[in-house]
């Protein structure tokens, strides 16, 4: 019994502990599975913190760390950016919706194209990434991307409907290009730029453009700046009637007085302008200026400004209403616009209103640069300017060039035919203003009498006009 009871007490206990490493056993066992659960859960993370929901894709930041694992190889490593060209357009006609299918049948069939899908990536809204197995050669990533580009000659499906679609692609290789994972796919989105803007399709990296890219940027932001500070100023050449010599007017040309580069002429900076849509803060800094520069001045003198395309509609306010961009009241009939047939030929209806806007308060218009232009005598036909403008060009070689200066004589002739002022620039010589008197132009400018000066060099000239009257 004792036995028994012993043996049953020892039997309680061995039962008691059996139970107890049991627990223990599956205590562990489930702390195990628990940690095996966390790291997969990690993983899947991991994996989703680098994969692009849309399609499936690695991601920016997953891409960056596939070539950087490549570049580790120390062998030398290829990347492709690839951008569907006109997708914002496809967006926007379509919906978003047929945009996000197009974009999952893109990944689908760059995913054919590779043996290795985690070295493809959606980097943008329509940008791709591909990263070539470390140590191909040159020829292989341009292989690469021709197969991009034959792969897409079969349309893709979205919305129930074919599309065609084209691409542009940038390349670029370490350690040529760049040697980090980043500065590798900078390159290569700097190259697809290039490619972009160029229209091409496919293009290495480029360092001199990017250096001409990044003197631009440099330049953009300092133009910004300049045109805050008033740092472009207004410079005035004198144009004069050609009978008496006596100055009629100004032609408004703008400098810049940049800090480390002296001087500027606009034509290292209008066309920039242009592209940034800064040319019409341009004129109205340009205007301010005048109705200050121009106080003392004799109220006859009229006032030529140069009008960038696109900008016509903003130069009615500025001439109607000087007091919004806070400047003060010029006499709008002393104000002149010089147009080019760059300005004309985007729209021929907005020129007509706008001229129509501009001639209702007494501004003329001018057909600016007359005879360099693709069409300037239909300009002249079909829009009612004032005055021509006849281009430097022609004018500067008139006393020595009889072709040019037979050019000049067609010109005046023609204007005066259509009853349009003629005015002619760039009379460098006593011999050009003569002969130009002689066939009935009327006004002229050049270095002859004056090159463009600044306010204080103005306001000295004609006080000494003043005076010799
Ligand atoms: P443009 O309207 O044809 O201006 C005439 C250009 O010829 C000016 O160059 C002027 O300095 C130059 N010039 C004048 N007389 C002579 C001469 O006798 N001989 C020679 N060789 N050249 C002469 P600039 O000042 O460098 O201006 C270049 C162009 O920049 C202008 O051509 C005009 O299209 C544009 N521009 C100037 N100011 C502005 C502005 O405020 N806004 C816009 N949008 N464009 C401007
Ligand atoms: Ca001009």
């Amino acid at each position: 019994m004792v036995d028994f009871g012993l043996s049953n007490q020892m039997m309680a206990i061995s039962a008691i502990a059996a139970a107890a490493v049991l627990l223990l056993v599956w205590q562990g066992a489930r702390l195990r599975q628990h940690g095996k659960a966390m790291a997969r859960a990690q993983t899947e993370a991991f994996r989703l913190a680098r994969a692009d929901a849309l399609t499936g894709l690695t991601n920016l930041q997953g891409f960056a760390e596939s070539v950087s694992k490549l570049l580790g190889t120390g062998a030398p490593v290829s990347v492709l950016l690839i951008d569907i060209e006109n997708f914002k357009q496809l967006n926007g006609t379509h919906g978003l919706r047929v945009g996000d299918e197009l974009l999952r049948a893109f990944a689908d069939r760059l995913r054919s194209l590779s043996p290795d899908k985690s070295r493809l990536a959606r980097v943008g809204a329509d940008e791709f990434g591909w990263v070539l197995e470390a140590g191909v050669r040159r020829e292989v990533a341009e292989a690469a991307a021709l197969k991009v580009m034959r792969a897409l000659e079969e349309p893709l499906m979205a919305g129930g409907q074919s599309h065609s679609v084209r691409v542009n692609i940038g390349l670029a290789r370490s350690p040529d290009h760049a040697t980090g994972a980043e500065s590798l796919i900078r390159a290569a989105t700097s190259s697809l730029d290039r490619v972009r803007l160029a229209g091409e399709s496919w293009g290495w990296f480029d360092p001199a453009s990017e250096a001409a890219e990044r003197a631009k940027f440099a330049l953009a932001r300092d133009l910004r700046e300049a045109i805050r500070r008033e740092h472009l100023e207004p410079w005035y050449q004198p144009v004069v009637n050609l009978a008496s010599t006596a100055v009629v007017g100004m032609e408004i040309l703008v400098r810049w007085r940049h800090p480390e580069r002296g001087l500027l002429t606009p034509d290292v900076f209008i066309p920039l302008a242009e592209e940034l849509g800064l040319a019409g803060a341009i004129s109205q800094s340009l205007f301010r200026q005048l109705s200050r520069d121009s106080r003392h001045w004799p109220d006859h003198l009229t006032f030529a400004f140069n009008a960038s395309p696109g900008q016509l509609r903003d130069l009615i306010a500025l001439v109607q209403s000087p007091a919004s961009i806070g400047a003060d009241a010029i006499d709008p009939s002393r104000i002149e616009l010089e147009v080019t047939e760059s300005a004309l030929v985007q729209d021929l209806d907005v020129a007509r209103e706008v001229m129509s806007a501009l001639q209702a308060q007494g501004t003329r218009v001018t057909l600016d640069n007359f005879g360099v232009g693709s069409s300037s005598i239909f300009h002249l036909r079909t829009l009612p300017f004032d005055k021509i403008k006849i281009d430097r060009r022609f004018v500067i070689d008139m006393d020595r060039d009889q072709r040019s200066a037979a050019c000049v004589h067609a010109m005046v002739a023609l204007g005066q035919s259509l009853g349009v002022e003629v005015a002619a620039e760039g009379i460098e010589t006593a011999e050009t203003a003569s002969q130009l008197l002689a066939i009935g132009c009327r006004t002229a400018q050049g270095y002859y009498y004056s090159e463009p000066i600044p306010a204080p060099a103005v306001t000295e000239l004609l006080r000494l006009q003043s005076r010799a009257a």
